[in-house]
Formats: C-alpha cells, sequence, structure tokens
C-alpha cells in the first residue's frame, strides 16, 4: 500500500521562486520543441504562466493530513453513517499530466469521533492536486480518513471523466470510470455496503 507515505510530506523545493523559473525554462524550450517560436507576442508569458499554474495544480504535495484536518475532530457518540456526496475535484493523470475530474463521495461510520464536515472535502483536495491515477486517489482518501478517525469503516468512490482518454480519442466520448475503496464495516458488512453503495449511486440532486 503506497497510502501512508503520502500523509505527511516535507514542504519541498517546489514553491522557490527559482523552481518556477527553471520550469519556465523548460516549458520554453517545450513549446520550441514542438515548433513553435516562444518568441512570438502571444506565447511570451506563457511559460511563466504554465509554471505557475503547475504549480498550483500539484501544490497537494505541500500539504498533510493532519495539517488539513487540524483540530476539527470532536467526540461524538454518533454511529450512523456520514456521509458528504459530490464533492468536486480537479487533478490529473500521473501517465500524461492531462486533467481528470469529478466527484468524490465520502462516508464512515465513527467509532467515537467526527470531523468537521467541511474537511472531507479538503482531504479529496489535497490528494487531486497531485500527479494521480484515479485508484491511488480513491485508497488514498479512505486511508487518511481511516487514519484520522479510526472509524468503523470507510467507504469512498470516485467517478471521473479522463481527458487523456476523451482528448486523445481512446475512448467513447462520455464514458466515466469509477473506482472505489471500502474498509472495515464497509467491506465486511453486506447491509452496511449497500446502504452507501446506494447513497453513492444515486442519481445527484443537482
Ligand atoms: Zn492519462
Amino acid at each position: 500500500m503506497h497510502s501512508n507515505d503520502s500523509l505527511d510530506i516535507e514542504p519541498s523545493a517546489a514553491n522557490r521562486p527559482s523552481t518556477a523559473d527553471e520550469l519556465a525554462g523548460l516549458v520554453r524550450r517545450q513549446l520550441a520543441l514542438l515548433g513553435e517560436d516562444p518568441d512570438r507576442e502571444g506565447l511570451l508569458k506563457t511559460p511563466a504562466r504554465v509554471a505557475a499554474s503547475l504549480q498550483w495544480l500539484t501544490r497537494g504535495y505541500q500539504m498533510s493530513v493532519r495539517e488539513v484536518v487540524g483540530d476539527a475532530l470532536f467526540a461524538e457518540e454518533h454511529r450512523s453513517m456520514v456521509m458528504v456526496r459530490d464533492v468536486e475535484f480537479y487533478s490529473m493523470c500521473e501517465h500524461h499530466m492531462l486533467p481528470f475530474f469529478g466527484r468524490v463521495h465520502v462516508a464512515y461510520i465513527p467509532d467515537g469521533r467526527i470531523v468537521g464536515l467541511s474537511k472531507l472535502p479538503r482531504i479529496v483536495e489535497m490528494f487531486a492536486r497531485r500527479l494521480q491515477v484515479q485508484e491511488r486517489l480513491t485508497e488514498q482518501v479512505a486511508a487518511a480518513v481511516e487514519e484520522v478517525l479510526q472509524p468503523s469503516g470507510v467507504g469512498v468512490v470516485v467517478e471521473a471523466v479522463h481527458l487523456c482518454m476523451m482528448m486523445r480519442g481512446v475512448e467513447n466520448q462520455s464514458s466515466k470510470t469509477i473506482t472505489s475503496a471500502l474498509r472495515g464495516v464497509f467491506r465486511e458488512d453486506a447491509k452496511t455496503r449497500a446502504e452507501f453503495l446506494n447513497l453513492a449511486h444515486a442519481p445527484s440532486q443537482r
């Protein structure tokens, strides 16, 4: 399992100004290799913009679960399913560095504590803002919720479309990829699993 090593990442060199300059230089070179003229007016500021955009889109590397959750953990005897549906996310596939995006549904059954509801989307955001594959994103969100809350169970469903498939004509344009990660009672108990999957796959209200 790869999930735990990514829970705490030291702030790296990725955000230093010199890194942005170096990235911009590489984008400039990329433009030239693609047959473009990096000195034409429309492209002059592109390398700096792409560098800044890439750093922003991968800022999840600078974040840790501990930081994101902070002190928003509360003792609570509630023992029924808590679910946040339709968390929108944007990520980039690690194979092509092209966007994939969609929705995440996260649920857990507390065992003595709950987390501030807004923290679940923030956990999703933290892992989505990295180079990803959808399967790992799904597992990492489940692992983080499990680590933070030690709940009776966790369920995560991710549904997404991948531009690397759509733009390159690899797949039917409307095909969606769905992944799920189930832990604890969500895996062991058929009734809990069915309740979760029904809620996760119910038509969106929006
Ligand atoms: Zn891809």
